[in-house]
């Protein structure tokens, strides 16, 4: 999955398509249509796998504010 500051990317349980998913519709509990394949996702099945997501792009930013800390 990929996560920016509002956009992260699904992969849908049936096809495997990647859709796109606004942060704002997880942490809301929609349900949204893979547009591959139509099927309807819970995003409620996935919030645990997006916030363990979210949380490790965090990190990646944190080591990137270090390192630029460290060029100084
Ligand atoms: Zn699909």
């Amino acid at each position: 999955m990929i996560v920016d500051k509002y956009w992260l990317a699904l992969n849908c349980p049936k096809c495997n398509y990647t859709n796109g998913v606004q942060i704002i519709s997880v942490m809301l509990e929609e349900t949204t249509i893979c547009h591959n394949c139509k099927v309807k996702i819970k995003l409620q099945d996935t919030i645990a796998s997006v916030y363990t997501e979210i949380r490790s792009a965090e990190h990646t930013w944190n080591d990137l504010l270090d390192t630029i800390k460290n060029f100084k």
